[in-house]
């Protein structure tokens, strides 16, 4: 059984959706935060808790034989991990040591670990390899990069296995159009301007338009959820299959595609047929002006191929928005 933290999350939801769909026996722990429980697989056991309560996980870890732990349960805004740094502390590297500390009482050795492109800062090259050096400039960053750190430490000391996936900025949802983004309030940018042109605001925000890139707005690399989870399970059929040796990885999940706010826009108007408002507005704080990956080791090491472009991605957002204009709600 694969213990899935987070699994009610926007991510951890199509993850779990895939695993079953793949066969796997998938136990969810989420504390229900920000995730719902209506995204979860009806094929998975849910148990609502705090990914690093003690007391939980020795009662999935007494009861189920657990092969490995895919940890998305954290808390993920850069701009609120700016005003609120503690909570990114406390969230995502304090309960992680403790559920890190669990696993290893009770010989869980594999572990796949939602790591960001944040941990990059500021890169100075257009596309961002894994040997690039770590420098975040956010607290979300930071609290990330230590969980990183504290993962090829306790492999160095013991044989335990982990792959750390850096996501790019995660979009879209599945194709079914049963599960999606729903975050409240919601900052991100793809859901914000689908929910503008759907009528929900009266104009799309754009945090700066001086950057130092060729339109003055920032640029990102949108990856489609599915995509993101091909591979994560990709990472984890590598971790079990190669169980006798030593496996500490960092995988990038892009897909090497810079858009700028401005275009994204431009691409949601032609999915959603409609014209958008814009108002430009300061700076957000913790914002780097471009990130865009190279997934060349993804691509060689697990064989991973992106599906979807950039417009598929966002037709099946605006399909998931059309028909969830309230989430789950
Ligand atoms: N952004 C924006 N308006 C919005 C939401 C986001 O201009 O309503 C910008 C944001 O400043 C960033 C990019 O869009 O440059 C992507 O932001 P998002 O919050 O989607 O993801 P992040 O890159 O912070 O993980």
């Amino acid at each position: 059984m694969i213990l899935v933290t987070g699994g009610a999350g926007y991510i951890g939801s199509h993850v779990v959706r895939d695993l079953a769909d793949r066969g796997y026996s998938v136990l969810v722990l989420d504390n229900l935060t920000t995730g719902h429980i209506a995204a979860v697989d009806k094929r998975a056991i849910f148990i609502q808790g705090d990914a690093g309560d003690p007391k939980v996980l020795e009662r999935i870890f007494n009861k189920y034989s657990i092969q490995a732990v895919m940890h998305f349960a954290a808390s993920c805004l850069v701009g609120e991990s700016v005003i609120n740094p503690l909570k990114y502390f406390q969230n995502n590297v304090a309960e992680t040591v403790r559920l890190l500390q669990k696993m290893n009482e009770y010989h869980i050795k594999h572990f796949i670990f939602s790591s960001t492109c944040a941990t990059y800062g500021i890169p100075n090259q257009s596309t961002i390899d894994e040997k690039l050096p770590t420098n975040p400039i956010n607290p979300y960053g930071k609290s990330k990069l230590m969980i990183e750190t504290m993962l090829k430490s306790i492999s160095e000391s013991d044989d335990f296995n982990y792959i750390a996936l850096r996501y790019f900025n995660v979009a879209g949802a599945h194709k079914s159009g049963e599960i999606g983004e729903a975050h409240e309030p919601e900052t991100h940018l793809i859901p914000n301007i689908l929910r503008h042109l759907q009528g929900e605001f009266p104009y799309i925000e754009i945090f700066g338009n001086g950057y130092t890139t060729p339109d003055g707005t920032c640029i990102r690399d949108y990856i489609h959820v599915s995509d993101l989870s091909a591979g994560h399970i990709l990472a984890l059929e590598y971790l079990l299959k190669n169980k006798g040796q030593k496996t500490a990885e960092i995988f990038n999940l892009g897909n090497e595609r810079g858009v700028s706010v401005l275009e994204m826009i431009n691409l949601c108007e032609q999915v959603a047929g409609a014209k958008a408002n814009v108002k430009i507005q300061p700076r957000r704080k913790g914002d780097p002006p471009q990130l865009v990956a190279s997934s060349q080791k993804l691509r060689g090491v697990l064989g991973w191929e992106p599906i979807y472009d950039i417009k598929s991605t966002i037709e099946t957002a605006w399909n998931w928005h059309q028909k969830h204009p309230n989430g789950y709600k």
